[in-house]
């Protein structure tokens, strides 16, 4: 099997892997030039977190996102399993509450259990919760080891390049994973545009996904290496991957001043925003339309439901069953 895969951000490049470890020759087309800033995916917090995601999502998205865990480590060794902490400040204990029934597979957490697993909040916040199987990965390597894999099995990729017009034939298959690109075809893909920051915080040393809920900003610090955190993100109705506002900056970095005051002294690395492609329901799909198989839809979720997409559409394309109008 012949596999042409038109965008490289999670999405393409999981199934183009996947294709490619079946035995297919994979051939990627991305019309950027590279991985920087080229989609979606470059922005992302690389949580890897469906029982949190489960407070405004259907159990499906926990159940795509627990398939992906091995397929990630397997891959991407460097992914960390060390769970997210979900804090609330004392006033807005509530949420907390309301965030643990809407979930499952957690413990409540104490002042000292808090302390325990993140000795640098010791002392700042009373309760929260653990989920202690979630993981988080660092999305941009993730990209970059995905690419080196797939080169390693014999596949290309091809930068500053739009896909050719026909691939479709006997032998062939054309995945489609160009992300918000394919409203043309999907119109009811729509932007909901995230806003996020990179911070150096070298005097800060906080090892797992946290989460800090609030009742308009709930916001979340992901630690990446040599002390540096991914702050995000907003969600906003637009497609427009425009600057961040100031509101957003406000509030990005008011909330991670008051989850530890190091933050106040932290310097700021980068300032991104990417637009997630999203269907009405936010939930991904797989859909078949004149020979193109487009997988899209990924919305917050990207890197978690990525493996378990890229499965589904593997085992349509190789097997040649075939595929339903839409799948979820
Ligand atoms: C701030 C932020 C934080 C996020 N955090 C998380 C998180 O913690 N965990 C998680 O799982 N998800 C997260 N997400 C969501 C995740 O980033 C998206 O779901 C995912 O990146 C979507 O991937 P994609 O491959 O579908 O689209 P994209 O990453 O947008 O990739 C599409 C690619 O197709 C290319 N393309 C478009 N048209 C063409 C064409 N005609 N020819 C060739 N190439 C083309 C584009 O250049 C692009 O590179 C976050 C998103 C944002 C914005």
């Amino acid at each position: 099997m012949r596999a042409t895969i038109i965008g490289a951000g999670v999405a393409g490049l999981a199934c183009a892997v996947e294709l490619a470890e079946r035995g297919a020759s994979v051939q990627v087309f991305e019309r950027h030039e590279g991985f920087d800033k080229a989609g979606c995916s470059w922005f992302a917090g690389g949580m890897l977190a469906p029982w949190c995601e489960r407070v405004s999502s259907p159990p499906h998205i926990v159940a795509l996102g627990d398939e992906g865990f091995a397929w990630w480590a397997e891959r991407y060794p460097a992914m960390v399993r060390r769970g997210t902490l979900v804090l609330a400040h004392a006033r807005d204990v509530g949420e907390l509450k309301h965030f643990a029934r809407r979930t499952e597979n957690y413990a409540w957490l104490d002042a000292d259990g808090i302390a325990a697993l993140e000795p640098d909040l010791a002392g700042r916040f009373e309760h929260g919760l653990f989920f202690k199987d979630e993981a988080h990965i660092d999305p941009r390597a993730a990209l970059h080891a995905l690419a080196e894999r797939l080169r390693g099995l014999g596949g290309t990729i091809h930068f500053s390049t739009e896909a050719p017009r026909d691939t479709s034939g006997e032998g062939q298959c054309t995945i489609d994973c160009t992300g918000l690109a394919a409203r043309t075809v999907l119109t009811d893909l729509r932007g909901v545009k995230g806003e996020m920051l990179h911070l150096q915080a070298s005097d800060l040393a906080l090892t797992r996904t946290i989460r800090v809920l609030h009742p308009r900003t709930p916001v979340y610090v992901v630690p990446r290496d040599n002390g540096r955190y991914m702050i995000g993100a907003t969600m906003i109705e637009s497609d427009q991957a425009s600057r961040i506002s100031a509101r957003s900056m406000l509030e990005l970095l008011g909330a991670a001043y008051a989850l530890h005051p190091a933050f106040g002294e932290a310097e700021i690395l980068e300032i991104g925003t990417g637009v997630r492609p999203a269907f009405p329901d936010n939930l991904p799909r797989l859909t078949r339309r004149n020979g193109t198989l487009y997988v899209n839809g990924l919305f917050r979720h990207g890197f978690l439901a990525a493996p378990a997409l890229a499965r589904r559409a593997a085992a349509f394309v190789l097997e040649g069953r075939e595929a339903p109008e839409v799948m979820h």
